[in-house]
């Protein structure tokens, strides 16, 4: 359902250029669990923004679900992305005067859905929150404030998730509710690509790729 063909994106800075990726291809199948590691500067956050649809690489292709997704207008790949990425970003990104609930709502207000608040809080509910709900973000641990970026990433259900080192710097306990809801995801047939350095969070994804300096490397 994902295919990368020979991504490279380089970023250019004070006349210095960064290969932060480079000549990358990859498939990966529908409902799928990959993990992305590697060492810190590889390509791993550069990687996850292109297949996001945030990025668009300096050359390549990328197609979810056979749709080019840098072909596309700007405007039909924003409503490309609503409908089928979700995004949990390292900084979780939510917005500090909301209430937990409605950072989780913030995908609805792009336009119209048939997600009803009960639904929402049923999603908010089986990540462990629904005693947070009318918190507001800096009222939250950073795991907390994970799985509330998680929730609003699968509000619309999406195709494919995409995952930010989500389990770093998290206790036993909220990995494990991260990764029984990830499986529950995958389970009814999503795509995961999980940028991690944990081990155990490796152990139960289908496949590991590993970068080094912008390159996969064939282990
Ligand atoms: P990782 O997520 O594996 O730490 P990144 O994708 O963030 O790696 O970065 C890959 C390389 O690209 C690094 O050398 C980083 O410094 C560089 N880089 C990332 N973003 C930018 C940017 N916006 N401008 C210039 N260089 C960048």
């Amino acid at each position: 359902m994902l295919q990368l063909e020979n991504i490279t994106k380089t970023y250019t800075k004070e006349n210095q250029t960064i290969r932060a990726l480079n000549s990358v291809t990859l498939n990966v199948s529908e409902g799928e669990f990959v993990v992305v590691s590697g060492a810190s500067g590889c390509g791993k956050t550069t990687l996850l923004l292109t297949v996001g649809a945030l990025l668009k690489p300096t050359s390549g292709k990328i197609k979810i679900n056979s749709a080019d997704i840098y072909e596309m207008t700007s405007e039909k790949r924003s409503v490309f992305r609503a409908n089928n990425i979700g995004f949990v970003f390292q900084q979780y990104h939510l917005i500090p005067y909301l209430t937990i609930l409605e950072n989780v709502k913030i995908p609805m207000l792009a336009g119209k859905s048939n997600i009803s608040d009960n639904d929402v809080i049923e999603l908010i509910d089986s990540l462990g929150l629904k005693d947070r709900l009318h918190h507001t973000p800096a009222e939250l641990s950073a795991g907390e404030k994970q799985r509330t970026a998680l929730a609003r990433a699968l509000l619309f259900n999406p195709k494919i998730l995409l995952a930010d080192e989500i389990t770093g710097n998290l206790d036993p306990e909220n990995i494990e509710i991260v990764m029984t809801r990830l499986a529950d995801f995958k389970n009814s047939g999503g795509t995961i690509l999980l940028v991690t350095h944990d081990k155990e969070v490796s152990k139960k994804a289908d496949r590991v790729i590993y970068l080094e300096r912008g390159e996969i490397l064939n282990i």
